[in-house]
């Protein structure tokens, strides 16, 4: 392929523009002329965050004396075989990248083909020097001096020398993730950054990149639609963020910042993470060249799609799939969080035992007579009112004491969340599994639950209501009351009946049946209120929906302090297996957190 002058109608279709930015646009750019050259090995030097020198070295194609003349030239490109921007195989095509860096840097290329002679070339603010003969090993090497030297202007927008660095480093992790096949290094005034051997697969890359506990704490992606392919990795909803900067988002392996992505992984997360919480999550979407135009932004930072709602349809659907099927599954790092706790607590203040001493755990438990004929699993603890006793003990304070319930069935256990054994402080039950043991929130498991259930009822044939006997009437501001009568309609439809009540108040006819007799009513109100203001008529219907069936699933949800029965805690652990996405509540806090009896075992160095 030879690099030649394209017609000027086709240069004219390039939509000029600014391409470099800043450091990291600069590097971005380098460092795809060099995957587009069929690098293997990719090796990046800077110096203060890229404002004085940034080197790019590749053992990629290179290039032969005319190429290296007219690699410098705007719309120069060897990437455009054909007239049609619809084709692009390349991350190039615009043929302006080296051109545009040479126009504000000094800029060096050296390189040479494979079995030709090596050649280099300066150029400086745009004049370039007629290329020399050099040594150099079959690749390319560009290097960039003294950004923007020659536009004072731009220069002063620069950032600081750590925040360009960190600009650079989060491009160079982009452009990584795409090609794991592609060793990469980045060196930073000669301390080594980054350091991405070749690897096998997408998942190793990404979990070099972005850590082990996201490889842990990640479902994989595979969806496909017609002729669009999704694919990657995509963070459980209990392992997010208070930023949207860990998406990282890719159209036929070409990192994009693209507001109908993001605005995909929102919808999808949307049920199970709290407004201002993202998902970490790499996404790669491929599709043939002529379904998307690559040609909308200079930097090529964004795309448009010939289908959209084939794209939308397919990442939505896709990601909320693979939520469904580990909805079950919390974070790991939870229980992660769980273990630094346990193990970094400080030791109880010891007091000093009554002179006659309990007998030692050990003595008790094999002393225990069987009560009931009730063998409990828990090996080496004793039935309950041997329990009681043990809790009549000085050292264990009244409130950590635990209700244990006596065991149930075994086969019980085998489920995933096992059998319930205790309730502590009026919320948490405790669990014994086949092999650990699980902490349920049951507020918040409940909480889930409902809501879960308030959609299914919603998609089926409605809510299900029940009409007050006597209306609940509640004061509110006119324009509070205002805001609800709007949506008067929608909140029908989910069985919350409202009718104006003189000015600036409400009456409620009717409720959810699952709230019935649970919930707050004024309070329930007042926060739905509270969050349609909020909202502010943005966002969809469907939004705004699941936003009033979030609220009101709080509301009817066992609250923390009521006492459970054993029963009901292991109807509560079956539903919850039973139910989509019940691993985390609906602001994406995990229902419940798990510790494997090796990790106990860790806990009490037994192993
Ligand atoms: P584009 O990448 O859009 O074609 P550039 O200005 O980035 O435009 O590069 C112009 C041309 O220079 C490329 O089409 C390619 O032929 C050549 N080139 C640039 N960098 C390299 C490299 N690292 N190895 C081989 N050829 C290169
Ligand atoms: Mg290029």
């Amino acid at each position: 392929m030879r690099i030649r002058y394209l017609p000027e109608t086709l240069v004219n279709q390039i939509a000029a523009g600014e391409v470099i930015e800043r450091p990291a646009a600069a590097l971005k750019e380098l460092v795809e002329n060099a995957i587009d050259a069929g690098a293997t090995r990719i090796d990046i030097d800077l110096r203060d965050g890229g404002k004085s020198l940034i080197v790019v070295r590749d053992n990629g194609s290179g290039m032969n004396r005319e190429e290296l003349i007219a690699s410098l030239d705007r719309h120069a490109t060897s990437k455009l075989p054909g007239e049609d921007l619809l084709n692009i195989q390349h991350l190039g095509f615009r043929g302006e990248a080296l051109a545009s860096i040479a126009a504000v840097a000094r800029v060096h290329i050296k390189t040479r083909e494979q079995g030709g002679d090596a050649w280099e070339i300066t150029a400086e603010a745009g004049r370039k020097a007629d290329p020399i003969p050099s040594s150099h090993p079959a690749g390319t090497q560009v290097e960039v001096r003294d950004l923007f030297f020659a536009t004072p202007a731009r220069l002063k927008f620069m950032k600081s020398e750590r925040a360009e660095y960190m600009a650079v480093k989060d491009m160079l992790s982009r452009l990584a993730m795409t090609r794991p096949d592609i060793a990469f290094t980045l060196t930073h005034d000669g301390q080594k950054s980054l350091n991405l051997p070749t690897v096998g697969n997408m998942q190793t890359r990404l979990a070099s990149l972005l850590g082990k506990d996201f490889g842990d704490n990640a479902v994989a992606i595979e969806a496909m639609r017609e002729n669009v392919t999704l694919s990657g990795y995509a963070g459980l909803p209990t392992y997010n963020r208070g930023t949207a900067q860990y998406q990282f988002l890719f159209i036929n392996g070409r990192a994009v910042r693209d507001k109908l992505l993001t605005g995909c992984v929102r919808a999808a997360y949307a049920d199970v993470l709290h407004r201002g919480r993202h998902p970490v999550l790499a996404l790669f979407v491929n599709l043939p060249a002529e379904e998307v135009d690559v040609n909308v932004h200079p930097a090529k930072a964004e795309v448009r799609f010939r289908d959209p709602a084939l794209v939308r349809g397919l990442i939505i659907s896709g990601l909320q799939h693979a939520l469904h099927r580990e909805g079950f599954r919390s974070a790991t790092s939870v229980a992660d969080d769980t273990m630094r706790r346990f193990t970094t607590a400080t030791p109880l203040p010891f007091t000093p035992r009554p002179a006659s001493p309990a007998p030692s755990y050990r003595q008790y438990a094999f002393s225990a007579a069987p009560s009931q004929g009730s063998a409990l699993a828990v090996s080496g603890l004793a039935e309950p009112d041997r329990v009681a006793a043990l809790h009549a003990d000085p050292f264990i304070t009244p409130s950590a004491r635990a209700d244990i319930h006596e065991s149930t069935a075994p086969e019980i256990q085998a489920h995933p969340l096992g059998a319930a054994r205790a309730q502590i402080h009026e919320n948490y039950i405790i669990a014994q599994t086949e092999n650990g043991m699980v902490i349920i929130d049951q507020h918040a498991a409940h909480e889930r639950l409902v809501y879960e259930r308030f959609k299914a009822q919603v998609k089926e044939n409605g809510i299900e209501r029940q009409g007050l006997l006597t209306p609940e009437i509640i004061d509110l501001t006119e324009s509070e009351a205002s805001t609800l009568l709007d949506v008067k309609d929608t909140l029908d439809s989910l069985g919350l009946e409202i009718e104006p009540f003189g000015s600036g108040s409400i009456a409620v006819q009717s409720l959810p049946a699952l709230l019935a007799g649970r919930a707050d009513i004024t309070k329930l109100i007042r926060e739905l209120v509270d969050d349609l203001l909020e909202h502010d008529n943005k966002g969809a219907l469907e939004e705004k929906i699941n936003a009033i069936l979030s609220r009101m699933a709080c509301h009817g949800s066992v609250r923390s302090g009521r006492r459970l029965g054993v029963e009901e805690m292991n109807a509560l652990l079956r539903q919850m297996e039973a139910t989509p996405l019940s691993g985390q509540c609906n602001h994406g806090r995990p229902t419940y957190i798990a510790l494997s009896l090796e990790e106990i075992e860790k806990l009490f160095g037994r192993r």
